[in-house]
């Protein structure tokens, strides 16, 4: 089938029927509206930066863990092949696929925690909320206008959770967690492809790391299933190639249920539009019950075995304790932020005191890269780096 030949279902997000940007721009002259997303996030700095953030493993651990900027890619991959599949819009699961992690702090779960906590009393840190204030805030890349004036479409979707407290603030982005109602169906997809991508490749980093065993991992339905395909029809298949030929299965088997289950889920209910899916009470792009239920005791397994591994908790206490000390420090004396972090500082105190200073604070923290951070506690605390 040429790309030409794919039409987009009407359910899907249709670009000419976009609610459109809060600061109104000419429409591109060659290509959609979410091309247009797409390729601004691919442009931001936010996005470089995702090369040197954690996922699970610090960066710096080894040259083939996944980084956010690999996870980050294949979320793009799973959710674009979906989409297709589904007469989805493609290109605007890709821009929210893509962006769906910019906000994330570095050192992963760990730093994002952490943060939070440090945030307490300053409204606090989500980093889906951050990444929604990346593309409509921090981003300084055009003269008209602040952040990266995206459609509200690819910001719907970046914005996955969101406590009813924030949603207030939030305008008409923030109006679905009020009214309890759905995003669109682009959205729906690129926040299962996250699930798809990390589950399956925490397994694979997991092994590679040494951190779990397949004797392990054979307690678990979803890949013990395909170890006991592989094995009984590749027998002598070890190491590597047995380890990718499982996983690969793995995701197929998660991919194809979702598209079933997303498939029987839009011919019974036809939506007419996008707005008839956000008005529903409940997602239509969903895995099936069984496959809810696999998934979930493949994330117990990991939480147990992987995330609370010694060897993990070691990494992100350390990593907890960079970006508190960091954070004290310069809530305690903002003048050793650097010029445009200090700028952001003082004007946001201006406006809303101390919280307002809190907040440039956790934007500076947030944007840093695992190696930043390390660094920057380097030139803070560490005696023997007595430089700037
Ligand atoms: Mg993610």
């Amino acid at each position: 089938m040429a790309d030409s030949d794919i039409r987009l279902a009407p359910y899907a997000a249709h670009p000419e029927q976009s609610r459109g940007r809060s600061f109104s721009e000419p429409p591109p002259s060659y290509r959609s509206e979410y091309q247009r997303d797409r390729d601004r996030i691919v442009h931001s700095a936010a996005f470089r930066r995702l090369e040197y953030k954690t996922q699970v493993f610090v960066n710096h651990e080894g040259d083939m863990f996944r980084t956010r900027l690999t996870h980050t890619i294949e979320v793009a991959q799973i959710g674009r092949s979906i989409a297709r599949c589904l007469q989805l819009n493609e290109d605007l699961t890709e821009a929210i696929a893509l962006a769906h992690d910019l906000g994330h702090t570095p050192f992963g779960h760990a730093g994002q925690d952490v943060l939070n906590e440090c945030m307490r009393g300053y409204g606090g840190f989500e980093h889906n909320l951050q990444s929604l204030r990346v593309v409509d805030e921090l981003e300084e890349k055009y003269a008209d206008f602040r952040g990266l004036n995206l459609s509200f479409e690819t910001r719907e979707g970046i914005l996955k959770h969101c406590s009813p407290d924030k949603a207030k603030g939030l305008a008409e982005i923030g109006q679905r967690f009020l009214l309890r109602r759905q995003p669109g169906l682009e959205a729906q997809l690129a926040n299962l492809a996250d699930e798809i991508a990390y589950n399956n490749h925490d397994v694979d980093d997991g092994l590679r790391a040494g951190l779990i065993t397949i004797e392990q991992l054979c307690e678990v339905t979803l890949f013990r299933q395909q170890y006991e395909v592989v094995m009984k029809r590749y027998p002598d298949l070890a190491g590597r190639r047995r380890i990718h030929e499982i996983i690969r299965r793995m995701i197929n088997s998660q991919v194809t249920d979702l598209i079933n289950n997303a498939r029987a889920n839009l011919d019974r209910v036809q939506p007419e539009s996008i707005d008839a899916v956000r008005a529903m009470d409940g997602a239509l792009i969903c895995f099936s019950d069984e496959m809810n239920e696999f998934n979930l005791e493949m994330k117990r397994f990991l939480r147990r075995q992987l995330y609370q591994h010694y060897r993990v908790q070691r990494m992100t206490t350390k990593a907890g304790r960079v970006i508190r000390e960091l954070f004290d420090i310069f809530m305690a004396e903002p003048k050793l932020l650097p010029p445009e972090a200090s700028r952001e500082a003082s004007a946001f105190e201006a406006q809303r005191g101390e919280e307002g200073r809190a907040r440039a604070v956790a934007d500076y923290i947030a944007g840093m890269t695992d190696r930043y951070a390390i660094r920057e506690y380097g030139r803070m605390f560490d005696p023997a780096a007595l430089t700037w």
